[in-house]
């Protein structure tokens, strides 16, 4: 039996694909290996987001080189930095084999064949279009033994914020229908699966059939599903029947990840992101009126071009207004194709020390927020999906509470449990406790 060995990078979508990857290599008689050193093949699944994760694609391309030398290992990149380069990548990188996009997964066995047979080097990046896109069917076995697992909803985006790649390299919007989507809940409950994120790059524009907030309402309907989650959203589309169905259905969890990207509106304006400030706090207050204490989490850019100090202050004065959970906050990095790319320059590019001394600010100012606000939870007793051993120490449990806060803890609770922890203390990033029996 062959080995393979799967580099991922980036975001939940490439670690979801990663998986449909591992699945179509099972299917040739391909088994894992953890090791890159046992590998027949290495695939990295690259990301484009930041220019940071392509140089890691790079340096990390240069690691597996060697690793051919010894073995004659073919080596395959997909992902978006594949749809993007797509032969600058081979001419890059000329031990490389093969480049294959998102949407060209289910070609892999194609693609190898030509590899091996043909003795070729493969370059697959074609979009499907959308009539003719079809969802890779999720292999259940593949999650037996795990209590949470994502779910593919929608590819692409129709959006056109200045600074994203994702148009470029996931293509227009296409939404799975949602008779797939039950079904492969339901297929993920039968295998011990107790929480679900349904994911793609603009969710809540979701149109396989029937809305989001149905989709959501349905899926906590699916036996054994205790939770269910959803990311990424887009303010411009978070509609009052979502809102609402936070109301109704207290299995999706009061979690929301709702990027803002710029606390000043002529800074949204230029990323062509279609809502003021004023809008964007609307909207989460209509959320936390329907949810109380629902956690909201944010992505945040610094830096982005033409960004003055006033600027950045109003985005320092949302982070503490707004009072996010948390946030992913990141310098702008000029993206290729993009139009803030392209227009960097024109509109004024922030010189490297300004960009990292607001990042180091924000950050601080979120720190200190998340440490508050994660400090309110000591003394109380929280549900807690149990997801196995904790990672620092295996004596203990983890888990998280249905606001996705992470709980280290006492007890013996099996994974899939949900147990009560009542939380002793806490930190910005997670909070430790004991089990009550
Ligand atoms: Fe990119 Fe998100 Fe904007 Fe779509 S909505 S273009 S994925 S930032």
């Amino acid at each position: 039996m062959k080995r393979y060995f799967l580099h991922t990078f980036g975001c939940q979508m490439n670690v979801s694909d990663s998986l449909r990857m591992g699945e179509v290599l099972a299917a040739l008689s391909y088994a894992p290996t953890q090791s890159c050193e046992d590998a027949d093949l290495i695939i990295l699944n690259s990301c484009a987001i930041r220019e940071k994760a392509e140089e890691k694609l790079i340096s990390a391309l240069g690691r597996y080189r060697l690793v051919k030398m010894s073995r004659q290992a073919l080596i395959g990149v997909g992902g978006c930095v594949a749809q993007q380069e797509k032969e600058r990548l081979l001419r890059r990188a000329p031990f490389v084999d093969f480049v294959f996009g998102p949407d060209a997964i289910g070609k892999l066995p194609e693609i190898l064949r030509r590899v091996e047979a043909d003795r070729i080097r493969v370059v697959e990046t074609a979009f499907v279009d959308s009539e003719q896109y079809v969802f890779a069917r999720a292999d259940p076995q593949t999650s037996r033994g795990k209590v949470t697992e994502f779910v593919t909803v929608m590819k692409g985006c129709d959006n056109v914020c200045s600074f994203c790649v994702v148009p470029h390299t996931r293509g227009r919007e296409v939404s799975r229908p949602h008779r797939e989507v039950l079904a492969e809940v339901a297929d993920l409950a039968s295998v011990g699966v107790r929480e679900v994120t349904l994911i793609g790059q603009n969710v809540n524009s979701y149109r396989g059939g029937i809305s989001f907030a149905q989709l959501l309402l349905r899926v906590a309907q699916v036996p054994d599903i205790e939770r269910v989650r959803f990311t990424t959203s887009h303010p411009h589309d978070l509609s009052d029947e979502l809102i609402d169905a936070f109301k109704e259905e207290a299995k999706i969890a009061p979690h929301f990840h709702l990027p803002v990207q710029s606390g000043s509106d002529r800074v949204l304006e230029r990323m062509r992101r279609d809502y003021t400030v004023a809008e964007y706090l609307e909207r989460l207050a209509a959320l936390r009126q329907a949810r109380p204490g629902i956690a909201v989490t944010t992505d945040i850019i610094v830096g982005f071009p033409g960004e003055t100090e006033e600027d950045f202050q109003r985005t320092l004065a949302l982070t503490r207004s707004a009072r996010f959970d948390n946030q992913f906050s990141f310098i702008f990095s000029a993206r290729p194709k993009t139009a803030a790319g392209l227009r960097e320059k024109e509109w004024g590019a922030i010189p490297r020390e300004v960009k990292v001394e607001r990042l180091e600010r924000l950050q601080k100012a979120q720190r200190q927020i998340s440490g508050e606000i994660m400090a309110e939870q000591v003394g109380e007793v929280l549900e807690v999906l149990v997801e196995g051993s904790s990672k620092f120490n295996p004596a203990k449990r983890f888990g998280r509470t249905a606001e996705n806060r992470s709980v280290n803890f006492d007890g013996g609770a099996p994974a899939g449990a949900l147990a009560r922890v009542a939380i002793e203390r806490s930190s910005p990033n997670a909070l430790a406790g004991v089990e009550l029996s």
